[in-house]
């Protein structure tokens, strides 16, 4: 059984349900949790019920004018700051007609953002590297009358409640910590606020001293292959388990596994690691190129590397667990069967492949601390020789 139809995570919701039951519903939380789990979802279901005004059993009623409201949604566009009720008027117009931004292009994730005059929501510009000052206090001129903080503090338009849900939370500077403690601490009454993340480790301390922390785990198969059909993602049942498979529990990695330059560049990738001889040279441009596909943006770029280097790291794990016996990998595993055999075949060498596979994870934790993706790149294909 689903909780709202959200897949996977019923503990949690089984948590919330009897802070609901006893009133006690309130304050600040941090969700964490792998990406592509849910966990905005389920903030933006929470809030739901929340703020619905004859909900059952911790459930939406679905009929009230909140509901109704909250149902309508709109598109957040990539780049886009809402500064006023105005912008996000004529925003929420430009997404309705299907219209680009000004500013930018729409968000590829597609996702809807309720639309309802107690709920709030606020995440990092695509363009920045952290969340602005002025989408938590309002800009510059206008200080302190405008931002989220603000919007809080006021009397809700519907019922008794309000709820925020910060995305990012990983991109706070102390700048914007420090500007949402006081309410964080203390949010106004009624108010409830959700920040998510995606480790605590990640949060500055004084944001996860001040929240109750929420901790995501990633989906089941199972459940994974039930979100992938639900959202349209998989057209149908099999083919939900089939992706699900290879998404390690992650939603967003599905929708990559999707992406057809993606698809290609898996190929590519198991055909050169299976090769007798690699060709190193090509192989390192054909890696940064399908690192720089889909434009400039930092966030974007790694993500690709460690898509990329993710595989690797599975096609090097699977041949180690193949040249030791286990003949299971071919069947568990659509990804890379035929490259595999070809690879056993190629190089039967055991050491080998597990020292391999252990490399490339040693470049897929640098990608964090590091921001020199081409270094990264070369650094592990001549760890591969
Ligand atoms: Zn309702």
């Amino acid at each position: 059984m689903s909780w709202q139809g959200i897949e996977g995570h019923d503990r949690i919701a089984e948590m919330f349900s009897r802070a609901f039951a006893r009133g006690r519903l309130e304050g600040s939380f941090l969700f964490t949790g792998p990406e592509g789990v849910g966990k905005r979802s389920f903030a933006f279901q929470l809030a739901k019920v929340i703020l619905c005004q004859s909900p059952r059993r911790f459930t939406s009623c679905n009929q009230c004018e909140s509901c109704r409201l909250f149902d309508l949604h709109y598109v957040p566009v990539k780049g886009e700051i809402i500064r006023s009720e105005k912008q996000a008027l004529a925003q929420q117009r430009r997404a309705a007609k299907k219209e680009k931004s000004p500013d930018g292009e729409p968000d590829p994730l597609h996702f809807e953002i309720p639309n309802h005059p107690d709920f709030y929501y606020i995440s990092k510009p695509a363009d920045r590297t952290q969340i602005p000052l002025e989408l938590l206090i309002g800009p510059k001129e206008d200080r302190g009358q405008s931002g989220l903080c603000y919007n809080l503090s006021r009397y809700p338009y519907l019922g008794k409640r309000k709820v925020a849900v910060i995305d990012d939370a990983d991109y706070f500077n102390e700048e914007g910590a420090n500007a949402l403690l006081k309410t964080l601490e203390e949010p106004p009454r009624g108010a409830v606020m959700i920040l998510i993340g995606t480790s605590a480790a990640k949060q500055l301390p004084t944001i996860r001293s001040r929240c109750q922390s929420v901790r995501f785990t990633k989906l089941a198969t199972r459940d994974l292959a039930a979100v992938l059909v639900n959202s349209g993602i998989a057209a149908e049942y099999d083919e939900g388990l089939r992706l699900a498979k290879l998404s390690d529990g992650s939603c967003k990695t599905a929708m990559e596994f999707k992406d057809d330059s993606f698809q290609n560049f898996r190929i590519d990738l198991y055909q050169e690691l299976a090769k007798p001889r690699p060709d190193f040279v090509q192989f390192s441009k054909r890696f940064n190129d399908f690192v720089d596909e889909k434009g400039k943006d930092a966030q974007t770029r790694r993500r690709r590397l460690a898509l990329g280097l993710t595989r690797a790291a599975r096609f090097y794990r699977n041949l180690a667990c193949l040249l030791s016996g286990d003949s299971s990998v071919l069947t568990g595993n659509y990804d890379s069967g035929p490259q595999l055999q070809q690879a056993a075949k190629n190089r039967p060498d055991l050491q080998q492949a597990a020292k391999n596979a252990e490399r490339t994870l040693e470049a897929l934790e640098q990608i964090e601390r590091m921001g020199n993706i081409p270094y990264i790149i070369e650094a592990w294909i001549n760890s591969l020789r």
